[in-house]
């Protein structure tokens, strides 16, 4: 392939790389090729193999890979990040020491990419590799699905210590919690939220005895919610679910970050204003938000059936 992108669209790519989890493996150092609806890949003792492209526009490139990424997020939801510059082991690395990370570590950096995504499908990683364009050569991209265990390894707390958020959730200081509560309630970015999941029985542990005060509403209810949206998340469910148990979800904040689109309004004889209709950009949902005013503002989300179907 020179100089091109698969004619796939974002959902046939999804629906290839399900399928390739099914496909057989080779004997030994043999490659296999194979074909699935229309795309061709091949096979080696290490991962199922997708090319996506090689081009030298690199911004087509990022603009088709992000789609895919946006679609398997939504569909996967929980999405790794594989640093494949911290894995260099070789055939000269003593055996006992070697380190397996670095078998996929070496095929991300032969495709000119320093890390890649990936989503876990049971037993199996779905690996989106996309590569920078080196001297005079195309940038590439490709899809490797290959046994989780090449992925992992066992440093996975180790990461999630990284991540200032869950430094901040266990650092058993209240300024330094509660921002962190707030921006677990603000985002569904995967980034963030996935080194929380597997740190959430250990935040509500370190968090227990703290004094977290709170006015009107306590701050241990948001602590709390914060923690149902990580276990929300860790469980594949969409995180438009968490509206109806919070009362602080202000509709127009949440459409100005990208999750949900106010699709209408609906009178409401109540409140000083109507009633909005949140559409949810990740799953479809829609809720009828209702907002009223008690020493502070709140809103009440109420899911309502959705319009007919007319998304793709
Ligand atoms: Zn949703």
């Amino acid at each position: 392939m020179t100089d091109q992108i698969a004619g796939a669209g974002p959902e046939q790519v999804l629906a290839v790389v399900e399928q390739m989890t099914r496909l057989p493996w080779p004997e030994g150092d043999d490659w296999l090729t194979w074909e699935i609806d229309g795309l061709e890949g091949r096979t080696s003792y290490l991962a199922h193999v997708l090319p996506l492209a090689a081009t030298s526009d690199a911004a087509a490139l990022a603009s088709y890979t992000s789609a895919i990424t946006s679609l398997a997020d939504r569909r996967w939801v929980t999405r790794y990040r594989f640093d494949a510059t911290r894995f260099t082991d070789d055939a000269g690395t003593d055996p006992a020491s070697y380190d397996r990370r670095s078998a996929p570590a070496s095929l991300v950096r032969s495709l000119d990419a320093q890390d890649a995504a990936w989503w876990r499908r049971g037993d199996d990683a779905v690996v989106l590799v996309v590569g920078s364009t080196a001297a005079g050569e195309p940038a590439r991209a490709a899809v490797l699905v290959l046994p989780v265990q090449w992925l992992t390894g066992p440093g996975a707390e180790e990461t999630a210590l990284r991540s200032p958020l869950v430094a901040d959730l266990l650092s058993g200081e209240k300024d330094r919690i509660l921002p962190a509560v707030w921006a677990v309630v603000r985002t569904r970015d995967p980034e963030v939220l996935t080194p929380l999941v597997g740190a959430s029985a250990a935040i509500r542990t370190a968090t227990a005895d703290v004094d977290l005060g709170g006015a009107l509403a306590s701050n241990r209810w948001h602590l709390d919610h914060a923690l149902v949206r990580i276990e929300r998340f860790g469980s594949g469910t969409c995180l438009c679910g968490a509206y109806p148990d919070h009362q602080f979800y202000d509709p127009g904040k949440e459409a100005a970050r990208g999750h949900v689109t106010v699709v209408g309004t609906v009178p409401n004889d109540r409140q000083w204003v109507p009633d909005r209709i949140c559409e949810c950009r990740d799953c479809g949902a829609r809720f009828q938000v209702e907002q009223g005013e008690y020493h502070y503002p709140w809103w009440a989300w109420t899911e309502v059936a959705p319009a007919r179907d007319e998304r793709a």
